[in-house]
């Protein structure tokens, strides 16, 4: 799950990390009251989305008067941005940041995330911020430091440091990046997190340290454990259909072909597409609708499928083992009836009581293809939408 900068920066705040002052604001009016409340002459209007990229795509704006402030916030606010990071989806923009603004002298890069490699909650700092960290993993290696944690250990000061100068940051700098670096920790520990991102973390003209931006993933398996953080949850920047299968506990991905799939196992939907790919198709979701689905959860899952303009034929790939071939069959002419379906689908079903379920979908008088095995039903699929296309 994603947090909005001003989100971030909150709990980087709780966690002891200092960040510029800044106030959220909703309207032109709110964001000069915030502009004046912060005080000085100089501030940061940025644009509020699930996204970085806003500085390229004009949603970060230095304002030197009240009226930039105003004149920002207003061509911002209600409006929708695409960044280099929103994959060509339009993002709303409901709130503006306003912080007060900092000289920089120089931007470096920060993050904390999991390694799967190492097991280890591990950190990756650059002296080289400001940029997009995988053009610096290409282009210049050696200014990429990693710092696996221990885990029984936790981070310990003394590696903090050694980062810090390895960096080449001042010893004033690096107390300031170890404090940084020991709140974020435990924030990632305590608020099961996935992934921290301070880019830039600037080095001020005055030679401080300073927060200047903040990118924050929870990890949602352990959201149960976090309903304060569930709270903060903005769906208005999260696909409409990704957050609509949320709420039935649907496993699905949007994807950008015109395949539909419903499959049960995460295994099998992911065969399915590459089977899809391999027949010379394109998947337009991954859905897997559980092992345990029942007839409520197949009607769901068709109908969330279907509310895809893009979708031009459908594959149903179950194989029946706790689940029974006739229920999901069920469901499928159920969420047929209901909601009407005018593209093609293809069923292709095995296991348990597969014959029963075979029968119901033969005798229910719907316009189903049935496939034999896994690459019939590929087959048929991809013919069955490029004739609509
Ligand atoms: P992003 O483009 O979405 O990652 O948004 P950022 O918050 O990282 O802002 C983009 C860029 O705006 C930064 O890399 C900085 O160069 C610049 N910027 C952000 N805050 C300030 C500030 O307080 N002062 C100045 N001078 N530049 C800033
Ligand atoms: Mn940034």
């Amino acid at each position: 799950m994603n947090f909005h900068e001003y989100q971030a920066k909150q709990l980087f705040a709780d966690y002891g990390i200092a960040v510029p002052a800044g106030q959220v604001a909703r309207t032109a009016d709110e964001a000069v009251a915030a502009a004046q409340a912060i005080g000085g002459d100089f501030w940061v209007v940025k644009a509020q989305i699930h996204a970085g990229g806003r500085g390229k795509a004009g949603g970060v704006k230095l304002a030197k008067t009240l009226d930039q402030v105003r004149e920002y916030a207003t061509a911002m606010l209600g409006t929708k941005m695409e960044t280099y990071q929103t994959a060509g989806v339009a993002l709303p923009i409901e709130q503006v940041l306003v912080t007060q603004a900092t000289d920089i002298a120089k931007e470096l890069y920060l993050s904390v995330l999991v390694d799967r490699g190492t097991q280890a909650v591990t950190f990756i700092a650059s002296s080289d911020g400001g940029v997009e960290i995988e053009k610096t993993a290409e282009e210049n290696p050696d200014a990429l430091h990693t710092l696996n944690v221990s885990y029984v250990q936790g981070l310990q000061a003394y590696q903090c440091r050694e980062l810090g100068f390895a960096m080449g940051l001042n010893a004033k700098q690096v107390n300031q990046l170890t404090k940084i670096m020991l709140g974020l920790f435990k924030l990632f520990n305590d608020r099961d997190l996935a992934l921290v991102e301070l880019n830039p973390l600037a080095i001020l003209t005055n030679g401080d340290l300073a927060v200047l931006d903040g990118k924050v993933d929870s990890d949602d398996n352990a959201a149960f454990r976090h309903p304060d953080l569930v709270a903060l949850r903005d769906i208005a920047q999260e696909d409409a259909t990704e957050a609509l299968a949320r709420e039935h506990d649907l496993n699905y991905v949007t994807m950008d072909g015109d395949i539909g799939c419903m499959v049960n196992g995460a295994g099998l939907a992911m065969a399915t597409m590459d089977v899809i790919k391999l027949e010379g198709g394109s998947p337009a979701n991954f859905l897997d609708v559980g092992g345990g689905a029942t007839k409520a959860r197949v009607t769901e899952a068709f109908k969330l499928i279907l509310s895809s303009d893009d979708v031009r034929a459908i594959f149903v790939n179950i194989f029946g083992g706790i689940v029974r071939c006739d229920m999901i069959a069920e469901g499928i002419i159920a969420a047929v009836k209901d909601v009407g379906v005018r593209i093609p689908v293809v069923v292709r079903l095995e296991g348990t009581n597969v014959q029963a379920g075979r029968d119901l979908l033969k005798s229910s008088g719907l316009d189903i293809i049935s496939a034999d095995d896994i690459n019939d039903g590929a087959r048929k699929v991809v013919a069955a939408a490029k004739k609509a296309a």
